[in-house]
Formats: C-alpha cells, sequence, structure tokens
C-alpha cells in the first residue's frame, strides 16, 4: 500500500513512458491523464474507456490522492468557505466569492503558513506541510463545481489568498496553476489568476525570469520598515529596500503592474507619514492600492482605523495618480475573509 505512487505526480510523458513499459500502447497514458486532469476523476474505476484489466493494474501500483470537501459553509452574502480534507487527514480551507460580473476562488497554497503576521489567523497554525499540485489544482475544480451548482456559471478568476505562502511552496504553485491554464487542464487564462504574497524578494525575481503571465500582488501593509517589521516580523529579513527592488526587476520583465494590499490600522500606520511612505514606495514601479478591510480575529490588538483615516489614503494617493480601491470583506459571518481561515468549524 504505502510503495503505491501518486499518479498525478507524473507528466503526461511519464505515464506514456509507463504504459509502453507495461506492454500496452503509449496513447493509454493520454486518456488516463484527460481523466485525472480534464475529467478529475477520482477513482481508476471512473475510467470507463479503460479497460478493467488495465484498471486493476493502475489500482494496484498508484493512488489518486484526491482531495474531499469535508465540510461546506455557506455566508449570508453567498460566499462558500470548503474545509478540505487531505489524503493524510490535514486539513485546508478555500472559499468562493460570487459578484456580479465574477466568481473568485480563494485557495490554499500550504497546510498552515510558516510567516508571522501578528493579524493574520493562519498564522497561528503551524506549517504542517506544502500543498501538493493536485491539491491545490482540486481546490479550484471544487469551487468550480460549487460555482456551477450555486451561481449557475463557471468560476471565472483565482487568488491565491488563502492559507500559506505561495512563494514558499513557488515549484507546486506553478505546477497547479500550468494544470489550470493549460487545455489538458481547465483551460483558464493566466490573467485571471492573481499569486499573493507577503514578499520574498528572491522568489519575485524568480517569477518575473520564469516569465509568469498571472498577476502579482504583495501584501504590504506598511512602507516603513518598523512597522512593518512590527506586525510582519519576517521583514527584518527581507525588507522593504530588497523588496523594492525585486518590484522594479519584476515590472521590468513582465511589464505587468502590482497590485499593493493594505490595510490601515488605528495607532499603526494611520497618520500622514505612513500615506507618505506609501505613495513614494509607490513610485518605484507602476502599481495600485487595494484598501482592504480589516477582519478581526479573536483579540482586539488590531483595530480598523477610521474612515476618516481611510479617507485621508485615497485622496492623496489619488492626487499622486496611484490608483486605489477600497475592498469590502466577504463572508465574514463564516469566518472566511482574508486572514480569517483557521480551521475554526
Ligand atoms: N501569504 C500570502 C497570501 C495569504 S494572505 C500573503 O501574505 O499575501 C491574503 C491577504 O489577506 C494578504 O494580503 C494578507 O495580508 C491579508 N490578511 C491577513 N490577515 C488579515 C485580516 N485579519 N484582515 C484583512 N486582511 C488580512
Amino acid at each position: 500500500m504505502n510503495n503505491k505512487k501518486d499518479i498525478r505526480a507524473l507528466s503526461k510523458e511519464q505515464l506514456r513512458e509507463f504504459f509502453v513499459k507495461e506492454g500496452d500502447k503509449a496513447f493509454r497514458g493520454n486518456q488516463v491523464y484527460e481523466w485525472l486532469w480534464v475529467k478529475s476523476a477520482h477513482s481508476f474505476d471512473d475510467m470507463t474507456n479503460i479497460s478493467k484489466e488495465t484498471r486493476a493494474m493502475l489500482e494496484e501500483n498508484f493512488v489518486i490522492n484526491h482531495i474531499k470537501v469535508d465540510a461546506m459553509q455557506k455566508s449570508s452574502d453567498g460566499t462558500i468557505k470548503n474545509a478540505v480534507k487531505l489524503h493524510d487527514g490535514l486539513i485546508v480551507e478555500s472559499v468562493l466569492i460570487p459578484a456580479k460580473n465574477r466568481t473568485t476562488a480563494c485557495v490554499s497554497s500550504q497546510v498552515g503558513c510558516s510567516l508571522d503576521c501578528k493579524f493574520c489567523a493562519t498564522a497561528r497554525l503551524k506549517r504542517m506541510r506544502n500543498l501538493n499540485p493536485d491539491e491545490i489544482y482540486d481546490q479550484v475544480v471544487a469551487i468550480d463545481k460549487e460555482s456551477r451548482l450555486y451561481h449557475n456559471r463557471p468560476l471565472s478568476n483565482i487568488v491565491f489568498m488563502g492559507m500559506g505562502e505561495p512563494l514558499m511552496n513557488y515549484n507546486n504553485v506553478l505546477k497547479a496553476i500550468d494544470k489550470i491554464t493549460s487545455d489538458e487542464g481547465l483551460g483558464m487564462s493566466p490573467k485571471r489568476i492573481v499569486v499573493s504574497t507577503s514578499g520574498v524578494p528572491k522568489m519575485i525575481k524568480k517569477m518575473a525570469d520564469d516569465g509568469v503571465k498571472f498577476k502579482l500582488a504583495v501584501s504590504l501593509h506598511s512602507a516603513i520598515d518598523e512597522v512593518r517589521t512590527s506586525i510582519m516580523p519576517f521583514n527584518a529579513t527581507f525588507p522593504l529596500t530588497d523588496l523594492r527592488e525585486a518590484l522594479q526587476y519584476w515590472f521590468l520583465k513582465t511589464k505587468n503592474r502590482i497590485t499593493y494590499e493594505y490595510v490601515v490600522w488605528k495607532g499603526i500606520n494611520d497618520k500622514q507619514k505612513d500615506i507618505d511612505a506609501l505613495i513614494e514606495f509607490c513610485k518605484f514601479a507602476p502599481s495600485k492600492v487595494n484598501l482592504i478591510e480589516y477582519n478581526p480575529i479573536d483579540d482586539g490588538e488590531f483595530q480598523q482605523a477610521s474612515n476618516q483615516a481611510i479617507e485621508s489614503y485615497v485622496s492623496q494617493l489619488e492626487k499622486n495618480n496611484i490608483t486605489v480601491t477600497v475592498r469590502r470583506s466577504r463572508g465574514k459571518d463564516i469566518d472566511a475573509a482574508c486572514g480569517q481561515l483557521a480551521n475554526k468549524s
């Protein structure tokens, strides 16, 4: 049993080779590959155009480590949160966010998180392991199904803003996105995918070198090192000058502007000097700012800043020709909003 391999860790070419070695046709590999990815088969028995003997042989050699939606919660605003059980029993969460013209899947990239952002509920869960490409892919497929079922339309967008730091599981995230965007997967446009990172400079440069086509969002929250380090301690290791340099490199190579995610908190980053620093930071590479609403996570250490402080951000950013949007949170009543994913249900 333990010797069985995860069949979805094999590339199409490897599957084709496997079948040739078994004395079958390489084409069988294509058929099985299609079942695994395009048709998202959960078991070998689903593969109805494959002979019984071949299915039994596959069963002996491989497993399909499919995720299982263990619990589903629906918010009064239509947001759905899935608690997803992995083959080893660990749980991650993903969220479906319906809006007027789109349905967005917010997916996880790791079980827990190794970063220690003081305002984020996921940070309180230890990082257990990285998700495999198929586990990320499966979350998207599950949400696409729910979108069709409950909202009568397919999934249109994906954001890597669930649990974990995607750039600390870069290879698997990239492989998952390859499958999501491939015609031999879901065939979605990479332009509709956003990878959100706390900002790992070296990996941002690597993404640029790899010529990725998806969009980049950076959780900035402060453009002043001392402030940022106090709320996102890993900033001490990756200070803003390094981040800035990596982002300039990103823009030079990809010509894609960057989105900065930013929460304004009372007494933390709601002063004039914070606004000035953000405006300066935005000048280094074409960017826009999403001011996101704070979603409280039990203790009262962090509080959303006053409307006046937020208005001040908006008007001054606009005055400096920086695009800014104020984002309202969704799914708060079921702990499904940004930073609230903590396996509570
Ligand atoms: N690790 C990645 C992706 C996960 S967090 C990253 O840091 O970008 C997704 C977004 O939610 C980030 O912008 C994060 O800063 C934000 N976030 C975390 N906790 C939050 C909270 N309590 N309220 C609002 N946004 C939060």
